[in-house]
């Protein structure tokens, strides 16, 4: 069966002596994996294509629940400036990571796969000193988009005012509430109210408008601080309730 569609390029592998196995983020399938015969043998349009981040147009040959194989790739846009600055690519990276990591493969989704796009659009055309608010924002945004974004306003169990955030319950927390049965010690960081009202912005607002928010370098750390052990607690604990995770022969 012959398939006909576009994809991102979030990662390829090698497979045997010339082989690549290139995972894409689609609009009408989700996350797939494909096989690309040998294209690795020359610099040829065919390898270029399959470089990290391409957007490209792709035919699939093969039978449903088996490895596809890609019969042709043309790329659409390169989004080579990306993978060519490092702090970029690092940041995509990770967005990348998110979106490998929680969001299901074989499921269309075309909001994600026109939020991906028109990101990594916003990140290849922004200047320089819009870049780090952009990447935090886009990391916000993507987890909030896939249902992960962590609480921030108000206590996640009785909406009291609290500035107290818990990673591993995802959420503010206040006093009274951090201490029911499970949760004495949990560790908490103490966020202020600008990385809370940058945060609900960053939600809000159209990502075209949102080089109008001028955060401090404190609190893009700070929230990119909050969203790592987010993060590392919701990666964790995926990990531990897959039924075979990734490292289970260690
Ligand atoms: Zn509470």
């Amino acid at each position: 069966m012959l398939t006909r569609t576009e994809g991102i390029v979030l990662k390829t592998k090698k497979y045997g002596e010339a082989d690549l196995i290139v995972t894409y983020l689609t609009p009408d399938k989700g996350i797939i994996a494909a096989f690309a015969k040998s294209p690795r043998k020359t610099k040829s349009k065919f390898g270029s294509s399959l470089e990290p981040l391409t957007h490209s147009k792709i035919s699939l040959m093969g039978k449903e629940q088996s490895l596809a194989r890609i019969t042709q790739s043309d790329i659409i846009t390169p989004f080579n400036q990306i993978r060519e600055n490092y702090s970029d690519f690092v940041n995509v990276s990770k967005l990348v990571e998110i979106l490998m990591s929680l969001t299901p493969e074989n499921t269309p989704n075309r909001k994600l796969f026109a939020f991906m796009l028109s990101i990594l659009q916003f990140i290849k055309t922004a200047g320089q000193e819009q870049k780090d608010p952009l990447h935090i924002i886009c990391r916000i945004r993507l987890l909030a988009l896939i249902g992960y974004a962590p609480r921030l306003s108000g206590c996640g169990r009785c909406g009291g005012s609290t500035l107290d955030f818990y990673p591993d319950a995802g959420t503010t927390l206040c006093r009274k509430c951090a201490v029911t049965p499970g949760h004495e010690g949990s560790p908490f960081m103490r966020i202020n109210n600008k990385a809370i009202h940058f945060y609900a912005h960053s939600i809000e607002w159209p990502i075209n408008i949102s080089n109008r928010l001028k955060p401090g370098a404190d609190t893009i750390s700070e929230l990119a601080g909050l969203l790592d052990k987010h993060l590392g607690y919701l990666l964790s604990k995926k990990l531990h309730s897959s039924k075979f995770p990734a490292g289970s022969s260690r």
